[in-house]
């Protein structure tokens, strides 16, 4: 509760930001930077296994790491998620379903701006198009 009232205190003070420097342009740069250095949630967890997303729960080791390869059991893979598009931009496979690390990116201790510098509002919807 507390998050959701400081995330809407700062976008609003963010709301002036020019349309060059604000919202997510899907270029995939985060997924491509942090996506093999992931935690799933228990929040996560449970939402796959209601889904029955057993590919996705295979992915995740003993220590709640992801995406980690059964055989590999290594991190820093790439994505396997990121659908490379163009090198600037990408689509995430699994968006309504990505990992609350993934939906929460860039977060306040980033003060909201992600690797690219931009600022990113607070996704209300999975629907949302855009990857962040
Ligand atoms: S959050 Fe930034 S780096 Fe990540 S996809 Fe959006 S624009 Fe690119
Ligand atoms: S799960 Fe989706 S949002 Fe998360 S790193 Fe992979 S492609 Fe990016």
């Amino acid at each position: 509760m507390m998050i959701e009232v400081l995330c809407r205190l700062w976008d609003r003070i963010h709301s002036g930001k020019q349309p060059h420097s604000r919202g997510c342009r899907s270029c995939g740069h985060c997924c491509d930077l942090y996506g093999g250095y992931l935690h799933a949630s228990d929040a996560d967890l449970k939402r796959w296994r209601q889904l029955g997303r057993d590919d996705l729960l295979a992915l995740v080791n003993e220590m709640g790491w992801i995406w980690i390869d059964p055989e590999k059991r290594r991190r820093g893979d790439p994505c396997p998620f990121l659908q490379r598009i163009s090198p600037d931009e990408a689509r995430c496979a699994i968006h309504a379903i990505k990992p609350d690390m993934c939906r929460d990116y860039p977060s306040l201790d980033h003060g909201r701006h992600c690797v690219r510098g931009i600022y990113i509002p607070r996704q209300t919807s999975p629907k949302d198009p855009t990857l962040h």
